[in-house]
């Protein structure tokens, strides 16, 4: 597909839910403007990049979170590392679904998709079951080269450089909050999800990479983790609260192993002498989540 015909299908998706959008700048309700942008009724405008997603952000942003972190994400991603984590995601989802089949079409915002690859699977999962409505994907954050990956491989999703604090959308467009490792805004989830909605929220648990921490942080009195100040809080955003947790093992090769290193915040202070010794072999690391539910019941 050529570069024109790639954004004028994006732009008649963006037309078709056009309406989920509102001016991070003004409120403004939002239309497509000749297939080229997201035009708000008082003028402020946000154009349809080549590769199909739209820059929201009304200042540029600098993160740690450059290309080759997102890489590193995508290819450990697909060494099938976070696959029990996103499964279980998909079935709660599932069951979730059962009752809306005869709605047409439920809205999914992964708020902090990165590179989107969660939301990619977690959707084409959610397509194989004939009991699922149509779901519509929307991928948000705040880091430009995880959106420009996550568009060029997911067309069928709407991705959007974001500002979760500002978040280009309006009221009560969707159905469930996906937030995956990732920072949270609970106000702004709050007021995004529809009635009876409900927000998803992974956070690491105690066990997450501690084979890691053991090396990286033992003597520092951060050889351990605790989740429970950020499970308080969730908690505090929600009257109807569940949690599950998921734990499993898995062995990564070398390079699997670099390129988890590159991906995860733990490695960030560690010495290149820690680093260095644990990249001679395989090794088996601990996946260890804690899945958050919250409902909106308001
Ligand atoms: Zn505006």
């Amino acid at each position: 597909m050529s570069n024109n015909e790639s954004i004028l299908k994006k732009a008649q998706l963006l037309s078709i839910h056009e309406k989920i959008f509102r001016c991070p700048i003004c409120g403004g309700s939002m239309k497509v403007e000749r297939s080229a942008s997201l035009e708000c009724e008082n003028r402020h405008c946000y154009d349809i990049s080549k590769q199909g997603y739209v820059n929201l952000l009304n200042h540029s942003s600098r993160t740690k979170y450059d290309k080759a972190l997102f890489e590193a994400r995508r290819s450990i991603s697909g060494s099938g590392f976070f696959e029990p984590l996103v499964e279980a995601v998909t079935s709660r989802l599932i069951q979730e679904l059962k009752p809306r089949e005869s709605e047409k079409l439920v809205r999914l915002l992964d708020a902090g998709c990165g590179e989107g690859s969660h939301l990619s699977t977690i959707r084409s999962k959610l397509g194989k079951y004939s009991v699922v409505p149509d779901v519509l994907g929307v991928g948000m954050d705040i880091a430009k080269e995880g959106i420009v990956m996550a568009a060029k491989t997911s067309p069928d999703s709407l991705w959007c450089v974001a500002d979760l604090s500002q978040s280009p959308f309006a009221d009560r467009q969707f159905d469930y909050i996906l937030n995956i490792l990732s920072p949270s805004n609970y106000s702004e989830f709050r007021r995004l999800l529809a009635r009876g909605g409900a927000l998803v929220k992974v956070i690491p648990h105690s066990l997450y990479l501690q084979e890691l921490r053991t090396l990286f942080y033992t003597g520092t009195g951060k050889e351990t983790y605790s989740n429970d100040s950020t499970i308080e809080l969730f908690s505090r955003h929600f009257e109807q609260v569940d949690t599950e947790r998921v734990q499993y093992r898995v062995v990564l090769d070398t390079d699997q192993m670099k390129q988890l290193i590159r991906m995860t915040p733990l490695s960030w202070n560690a010495s290149p002498e820690a680093i260095g010794q644990i990249l001679d072999e395989e090794m088996e690391v601990t996946a260890d989540f804690m899945l958050l539910y919250g409902w909106n019941e308001e």
